[in-house]
């Protein structure tokens, strides 16, 4: 089995891992580091949780160091280009931890935030930029920004940019590039559009496929409930009764839903914050921050505002509604199965909601059990997996939150906070800077069905948690999977 220490990374960047408590490449890092430090081009078919940040910024600290020159002014090394602001925060995070004993610099560039500090970043050049589009455009109008000397260029979660509109502006950016440098290039699924865009920046890729969209959906323990759509809030309330939801992401369709849902929460005694694309950036950052730290046990969100968040310990995620597309709906349930624990995932479905939950089981490929609200029995049954499984015990051994590390972040299953001061979060409504870049949600969400989820069933069959404990984590484990088990690894 590949170590770190196998891999030739420079000395300070493994003393980083080692600090994270990282010893075992997952296998995308594992495929990809090798190739990327010899400088190739990358193809890598990945979704969150597999440790794809790692598998790009690991190899490109260890390039950049190896060849030291100053970051060229108003521009930068490296290039890392993420479709939201959380995602691209989160990255910087992971570039400045992995890259603590180097002295690299990192700059983020994001809407919504004040343009001057970037301005002053990048005045000075920096070895690392990551930069949502949208912005990144602004700075280039106005020479603020200059990338004609950028050696690397990273585009993540490329099917996530198709969704948001974000083509045409990637285009403008690498058009300002040379084309002497390394690409890059993640995305979960391969969409025509994004095969496309692929061919065009890349130059005889080596492709890594890993953890397919399927295989999240059968490591992820799902339950679903028939309720009548004005019989939701309650329920969900007395979800929380349990000890055992004591983090759980909550989603909604709608901006107004979620800010419904999580005063109807704090009303009845759940601490809740809510993230979605009408809040501020302090307002988003604030209530993830708070989430993280275990200081609110629910976190209610857009599908684009929690598109990406990597927050540890998440025991269940909560589908208050089910989302427009299926993909969605394995994006969702992923926040609770990060980089190879189980998780949780209970999904309440109305009459109107029956279509979409066709779609999701066509193609997850499983049938999800139902609970039967009217049984007493109920919500003991849906909370009660954490009990009894291992799915609690079932963390990362020794790894870290991003940034703030398992000390700053306390035990991955926080305590519930039930009696947070009313107030704490910012006001819903405000002003609209706060979501990713360009367009409105509900421009956006239709969209989604335009992609394809791919990559199904392949891989290598590690045996999951199901197999280590021996006892079957998911109703679809009995099927040979390509994930993850960083318990077995
Ligand atoms: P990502 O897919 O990049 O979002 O990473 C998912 C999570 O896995 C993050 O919380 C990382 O900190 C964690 N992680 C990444 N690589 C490793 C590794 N080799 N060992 C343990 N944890 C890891």
């Amino acid at each position: 089995m590949t170590q770190f220490t196998d891999l030739g990374l420079a000395k300070p960047i493994l003393k980083a891992l080692t600090a994270e408590g990282y010893v075992t490449p997952t296998p995308i890092q594992a495929q990809a580091i090798p190739a990327v430090m010899l400088g190739k081009d990358l193809l890598g078919i990945a979704q969150t949780g597999t440790g794809k940040t790692a598998a790009f910024a690991l190899p490109i600290l260890h390039r950049l160091s190896e060849d030291r020159k100053p970051a060229p002014r108003r521009g930068c090394r490296c290039l890392v280009l993420s479709p939201t602001r959380e995602l691209a925060s989160q990255i910087a995070e992971s570039f400045r931890t992995y890259g603590s004993g180097l002295g690299m610099t990192v700059a983020v560039v994001f809407g919504g935030a004040k343009y001057g500090p970037q301005i002053k970043a990048l005045t000075s050049g920096v070895d690392i930029l990551v930069a949502t589009p949208g912005r990144l455009i602004d700075h280039l109008g106005e020479r603020t920004a200059d990338l004609s000397s950028t050696e690397i260029l990273v585009l993540d979660e490329a099917d996530q940019m198709l969704d948001l509109g974000f083509l045409q502006p990637i285009r403008r950016i690498v058009s300002g590039m040379s084309r002497k440098r390394q690409n890059l290039f993640f995305s979960a699924t391969m969409p025509t559009e994004i095969g496309k865009l692929a061919k065009e920046l890349l130059v005889e890729p080596v492709t890594v496929t890993v953890t397919p969209v399927s295989s999240t959906a059968e490591r992820v323990e799902q339950q679903l409930l028939f309720i009548e759509a004005p019989r939701k809030r309650a329920l969900l309330a007395e979800l929380f009764e349990s000890s055992k939801v004591s983090r759980a992401l909550v989603f909604t369709r709608t901006k107004r839903g979620a800010d419904r849902v999580a005063k109807y929460l704090e009303d009845a005694g759940v601490s809740s914050g809510a993230i979605h694309g009408d809040k501020t950036q302090s307002q988003r950052e604030r209530a993830l921050a708070a989430f993280k730290a275990g200081k609110v046990r629910a976190l209610i969100a857009t599908d684009i505002a929690a598109r990406g968040i990597d927050v540890d310990g998440v025991t269940h995620v909560i589908q208050y509604e089910l989302p427009q597309t299926p993909e969605a709906y394995v994006h969702r349930i992923g926040r609770t199965a990060r980089a190879g624990a189980a998780g949780i995932a209970i999904s309440f479905c109305a009459d109107d909601e029956r279509a979409l939950l066709k779609d999701i089981q066509k193609l997850t490929r499983q049938t999800i059990p139902a609970f039967d609200r009217r049984n007493d029995k109920v919500l003991q049954a849906v909370t009660a997996a954490t009990t009894s499984g291992p799915a609690a015990e079932q963390s990362l051994p020794q790894a870290k939150t991003r940034g703030g590390g398992a000390g700053a972040n306390g035990p991955r299953a926080a305590k519930p906070h039930n009696h947070r001061p009313r107030g704490h979060e910012g006001k819903p409504g405000g002003d609209r800077q706060g979501r990713p870049e360009g367009r409105s949600e509900g421009q956006r969400s239709g969209q989604g069905a335009q992609r394809q989820g791919q990559g199904r069933g392949q891989g290598g069959g590690q045996g999951g948690q199901g197999a280590k404990t021996g006892q079957p984590r998911s109703i679809a484990s009995t099927a040979p999977v390509a994930k993850w088990d960083p318990l077995k690894a």
